[in-house]
């Protein structure tokens, strides 16, 4: 995950979790596949230009994007059904597109740029041109308001270099969420339990503890029930279609749900002796351009686990976690284990020399990966806001609304957190239980 978000920060130092943060060795060594092998990804603007990454052509449009892109020019072309491909080919051209932010956005959320929408998919980016025009001078000119905003004009005297980029925890993700339970309590928390239904009903005398809650919990048929002041729903959205909610004793139809297309992965994880293994490169890992697909390599990409994190491993061996599917190839993420396990010692031949098996195996299939930010995603957004309108103290949070990452997760969830309390203060009688 990352932590550019102030709600992560937060939420890192609150549960103590600095300590056992990991950052990735080499993380800036990243790569993409061009003609079928890996090529490291220059890690800055001007090192792109620099390098042979991109045709000259390419460079030029560059180089050229904050002349051609005044703010005045945007005001023609703002459609907000644009899709990511139209959006960036527009201000940088086909080979960006094509060679850059295809693998970005297949590695992030499994998506192509032709079916995801820009204004959805990257709000920042969107309303960057809506302010500056050009996204280079856009992003320029924002970066240096930030940095003169939290310093207050004045220099950093602290000269605290902290870690930036992508990071783990000792003993993985699963960190994280251990370290959330425990802080909430065993008894405020109900793990493995499943929510069947949320009824809201008016109480004259009690403004809180309008919702009731009822859910099997621990794999029993049994349900139970609860009463809450108000309710943060994170839960997908298609699965909130299958909730019964009544109000006031009626009925509430969720119909207006629009359903979600969700896009399936399956991540393939594996080991090679590292003999085994000629090219082995350091760093973070290869992604692989749809077009890449024409010179044989099937996968979205891969992680060099093991040269990220050492400790994840045994010594004699490196460790790859590769992702396969994605609205690129829906069907390829469903493929048995063993026709994974080939596709990816294959692209893993390929892309780093890796010979003969591998030494390990294993294979999660996530049918519904993530939810596509498609180009009609604002009947998704209008149905959520509905939803909200309609049920009082109940809010909806998580990766269908706001960005697709555990970093925009935590801050969704805390900025429902806050409606919450807003909503309870402004309730006449305002008791937090
Ligand atoms: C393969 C893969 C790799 C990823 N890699 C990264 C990465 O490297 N970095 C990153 O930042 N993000 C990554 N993500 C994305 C990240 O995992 C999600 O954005 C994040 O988990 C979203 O959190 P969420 O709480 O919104 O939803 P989810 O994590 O999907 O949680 C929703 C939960 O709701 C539960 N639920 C559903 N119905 C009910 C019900 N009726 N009652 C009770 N519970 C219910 C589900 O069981 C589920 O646990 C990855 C995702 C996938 C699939």
């Amino acid at each position: 995950m990352t932590e550019s978000e102030p709600e992560v920060k937060c939420l890192l130092d609150e549960l103590g979790l600095r300590e056992k943060q990991q950052f990735p060795i080499s993380q800036n060594k990243r790569y993409i596949a061009r003609n079928g092998k890996p090529v490291m990804i220059p890690s800055n603007p001007i090192a792109l230009i620099k390098s042979n990454f991109l045709s000259t052509q390419s460079k030029f449009q560059i180089l050229l994007e904050p002349f051609f892109w005044k703010k005045s020019d945007f005001s023609k072309v703002s459609d907000p059904q644009e899709s990511v491909a139209g959006f960036f080919q527009r201000h940088f051209g086909k080979e960006v597109v094509e060679y850059l932010i295809d693998p970005f956005v297949a590695g992030t959320s499994a998506g192509d740029p032709e079916s995801l929408s820009m204004c959805h998919a990257f709000p920042d980016l969107w309303n960057l041109e809506k302010r500056f025009g050009s996204i280079i001078s856009g992003a320029f000119q924002s970066k240096l308001t930030a940095k003169r905003e939290k310093s207050g004009g004045k220099k950093d005297s602290t000269n605290k270099k902290q870690q930036r980029g992508s990071f783990s925890f000792l003993g993985g993700m699963q960190t994280l969420t251990d370290t959330l339970s425990k802080e909430l309590g065993k008894d405020a928390l109900k793990l493995q339990s499943k929510v069947l239904e949320l009824s809201w009903s008016c109480n004259e005398n009690s403004p809180t503890d309008n919702w009731s809650i009822a859910y099997a919990s621990n794999h029993t048929n049994n349900s139970e029930e609860q009463s809450f002041d108000a309710v943060v729903m994170t839960a997908p959205l298609n699965d909130v279609r299958e909730l019964k909610i009544t109000k006031r004793g009626n009925p509430f139809p969720l119909e207006f749900l629009p359903e979600v297309s969700y896009l399936p992965v399956s991540v393939i994880i594996t080991t090679f002796k590292k003999v085994n293994v000629k090219q082995p490169l350091e760093g973070f890992g290869v992604l692989i351009p749809s077009k890449e697909q024409q010179n044989g390599l099937k996968t979205l990409g891969t992680l060099f686990s093991s040269m990220m994190f050492p400790d994840r491993a045994p010594s004699d061996v490196y460790l790859y976690t590769t992702f396969v599917g994605g609205s690129r190839n829906r069907e390829l993420a469903k493929a048995s284990k063993d026709d994974l396990k080939q596709i990816v010692t294959s692209d893993l031949r390929q892309l780093l020399g890796a010979e003969g098996e591998p030494t390990f195996v294993n294979h999660f299939y996530w049918s519904k990966a993530f939810p596509l930010y498609g180009r009609n995603y604002d009947s998704v957004i209008k149905a959520i806001e509905k939803m909200q309108e309609n049920l009082p103290g109940f809010f909806y949070a998580g990766n269908h609304k706001g960005g697709l990452s555990v970093g925009k997760a935590i801050t969704s969830g805390c900025k429902a957190a806050d409606l919450v309390i807003s909503y309870l203060d402004s309730s006449s009688d305002n008791k937090l239980l």
